[in-house]
């Protein structure tokens, strides 16, 4: 929990249902955790109830499992398979339509994108962070900006990281530090909860609730000390451009591709990953058109298509491009790397590929 400006209120468990009261009267509606499917899934909440209490996650690389506890708290879990990219970034939506005009010409027109008011509760650090950068790389994008305006973002310390978490390293979590307009820290008695921005304030001015007591901060500040300090992974460098640059053909590339099958998840699950095509969807009588936009993946064999050639043609090269995209290509960009250390690329591979063991391979026997 990061020093608030203020010490930050308490909302005890049982009038949990009072903040989503507070949100529904602010205009939003409600978006969080589920347990569904055996995993942790953002969804409409109409209610705190259907928020996952007692849920625990474990995962490894290739590996993900739910366990029911007896824990009355509902944010008790590392991160499941989705971040808040689809929020902004819609995984298909249409861009703008034509179609034949009655005198022979063509009409435009763009299509307006759906922006509801959400507000998102129980965002974990690592996925503000990656919002941040795609708040950046779709800056001048009307419909990512409509869909960013609607929404309000309930952030929560994260006490729980998995084994495949790295927030700390890269410098993105536990704690709560930026792109939220409301904190919480939960403990098993309820909520501290406080301001980050005048949106944020509002709500909370609605609710008439207590200062946290001493105590409670203190155990809100331990818990995500050792959250911190149980996090075992890190990533290897803040900045390993120039060695991934240096090791293009380093055979780590070679072994890696021999596991990897080139579909995609990991591209899909990563909070940070923005590559998309555009396609057009014609009507049925070739009347009208719609430009559709659609999340691809640099491990699709035709997102290398340049001037009718496929410059990507085997898997070698495509999980190169992924990592040293991620890892290396960002920094020119966005000075920093792509990779906000929620691991889920490591737990959603089919495969339980971790890249780490390939940057450890390709450090290897340098300084
Ligand atoms: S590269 Fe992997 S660990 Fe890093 S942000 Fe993407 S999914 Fe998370
Ligand atoms: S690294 Fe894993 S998740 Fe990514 S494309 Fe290869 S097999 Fe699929």
């Amino acid at each position: 929990m990061p020093i608030p400006h203020r010490r930050p209120f308490f909302l005890p468990r049982e009038e949990l249902e009072c903040l989503f009261d507070a949100l529904r009267a602010g205009g939003y509606a409600c978006v969080g955790p589920q347990a569904r499917d055996g995993a942790i899934v953002y969804g409409r909440l109409d209610s705190s109830a259907q928020l996952p209490h007692g849920w625990r996650d474990r995962q490894a690389p290739g590996a993900y499992r739910l366990l029911q506890t007896d824990s009355p708290r509902c944010f008790a879990w590392a991160s499941g398979p989705q971040g808040l990219k689809p929020f902004s970034f819609a995984p298909v939506e249409g861009l703008w339509r034509s179609w034949r005009r009655a005198d022979g010409g063509l009409g435009f027109e763009a299509v307006e994108a759906e922006a509801p008011r959400l507000a998102i509760i129980g965002v974990k650090a690592c996925d503000l962070a990656a919002l941040a950068m795609l708040d950046r790389h779709f800056a001048e994008d009307a419909h990512y900006q409509a869909r960013r305006r609607g929404l309000l973002l309930l952030g929560v310390d994260c006490h729980h990281p998995a084994a495949t978490c790295f927030c700390r390293s890269t410098g993105d979590g536990p704690a709560l530090t930026q792109g939220y307009q409301i904190g919480m820290a939960e403990l098993d008695e309820g909520l501290l909860l406080w301001s980050n921005a005048e949106r944020g304030a509002e709500t909370l001015a609605l609710l008439d609730l207590p200062e946290a007591t001493e105590g409670q901060m203190e155990q809100a500040n331990r818990a995500i000390e050792n959250a911190a300090q149980g996090q075992t992974r890190e990533l290897p460098g803040p900045d390993l451009s120039g060695v991934l640059f240096e090791s293009l053909d380093h055979p780590a590339w070679e072994k890696v591709a021999e596991r990897c099958l080139s579909c995609g998840n990991c591209t899909a699950v990563c909070p940070t990953c923005f590559c998309h095509d555009q396609i057009s969807e014609p009507a049925l009588d070739g009347g009208e058109s719609l430009q559709v936009r659609r999340w691809d993946s640099c491990f699709n064999e035709g997102q290398s298509l340049l001037r009718g050639r496929v410059v990507r043609g085997n898997i070698r090269l495509r999980y190169r491009q992924w990592l040293t995209h991620k890892l290396a290509g960002w920094h020119a960009r966005f000075g920093r790397s792509g990779c906000v250390g929620c691991g889920r690329c490591i737990t959603w591979c089919p495969t339980g590929i971790d890249f780490h063991p390939v940057l450890d391979a390709i450090l290897e026997g340098r300084p």
